[in-house]
């Protein structure tokens, strides 16, 4: 198949010095608007950025920095993920959320999972203190209950709409979407990769895309890291994750080769959205075919940068 008719709208490469290397890129979506000004989650994402670099020059594990890095932007509104979610259409907030520790290839993640503050700190206890890999619904609620995970009490009081979201975007179901994420590479030499969201607006209940499925929205092994964003039907039927590190690892692809042959799929099959990713070696790549993805990066090779919509740096 020919992929160069499709848009690539954007995309950062960055490399790290190898020697004690460490690497981290977040995304906050790339459901962004063009014209819009996200000047406000650039910096929080920037912020993030250099409190995430603080954590990996202290010697914290990339699992630990992912899982933080996904906190801080489910509990900050900012986003389509936590506190920034919206309702389906039964008016009931379902979140997903997944994260991969590349050095055991440990995997855990929670589908549909409502009232909890942290999603991304339930799917890794799913990881960590269960024996599944994936805990949806009911059961995810049970779970994360009796592990005692901080809940919401009041849905109304607490959900707000994110930068760049209306009341309108929420009420129609044309597949609108933001997510978080988070890949690292930590001085130890370990990858990994966490992604959470609430999914596209005007959902039916119960519907699940790909930020919770291991090697769609979210990979991570000895080789790369990797987080996706966009409509996860697409996403879903293009392979996703997987897709990129089999690309680089098997066929030859060099990082950002690997992560257009997927997004060139997604939008083969009509669908948009974009990708982060960290090799072993430190390389950063950041691409999307939707207007913009808020994104940041920081290496021991380049300081914290965040954009949306022009590449990094
Ligand atoms: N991939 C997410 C989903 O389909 C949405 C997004 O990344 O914006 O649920």
């Amino acid at each position: 198949m020919l992929y160069e008719a499709f848009v690539r709208k954007g995309a950062s490469i960055i490399s790290t010095v190898k020697t004690h290397s460490y690497a981290l890129a977040l995304h906050g979506g790339a459901g962004a608007k063009a014209g819009e000004d996200y000047a406000v989650v650039e910096r929080h994402l920037s912020k993030l950025a250099a409190q995430g670099e603080a954590m990996l020059k202290q010697g914290k594990t990339a699992v630990d920095v992912v899982e933080d890095m996904t906190r801080e932007m489910e509990a900050s509104g900012l986003y389509v993920a936590g506190k920034g979610s919206a309702p389906n259409v039964s008016g009931q907030v379902e979140l997903d959320a997944s994260i991969m520790d590349g050095t055991t290839r440990q995997a855990g993640a929670v589908a549909a999972i409502r009232d909890v503050v942290h999603p991304v700190a339930v799917a890794r206890a799913v990881m960590e203190h269960s024996p599944s890999v994936m805990l949806a619904g009911e059961g995810a609620n049970g779970f994360a209950r009796t592990k005692g995970f901080e809940s919401v009490d009041d849905p109304a009081a607490y959900y707000v709409l994110p930068i760049g979201v209306s009341e309108e975007d929420v009420s129609v179901s044309d597949m609108q979407h933001g997510t978080v994420g988070a890949v690292a590479l930590d001085t130890h030499g370990n990858l990994a990769a966490a992604t959470s969201t609430g999914g596209v607006f005007g959902k039916p209940a119960g519907r699940v895309g790909d930020t919770p499925i291991i090697g769609v929205g979210t990979w991570a092994d000895q080789d790369i890291a990797i987080s996706c964003t966009g409509t996860g039907e697409y996403f879903i039927r293009a392979g996703g994750a997987l897709t990129i590190a089999n690309r680089y690892k098997l066929a030859g692809d060099t990082l950002e080769q690997a992560l257009w042959h997927m997004l060139d799929d997604v939008a083969a099959l009509g669908g948009d959205g974009g990708v982060i990713a960290i090799s072993s070696s430190g390389e950063i790549a950041m691409a999307f075919n939707s207007d913009g993805m808020k994104r940041a990066s920081v290496s021991n090779a380049a300081p914290p940068a965040a954009t949306t919509f022009a590449p990094c740096r």
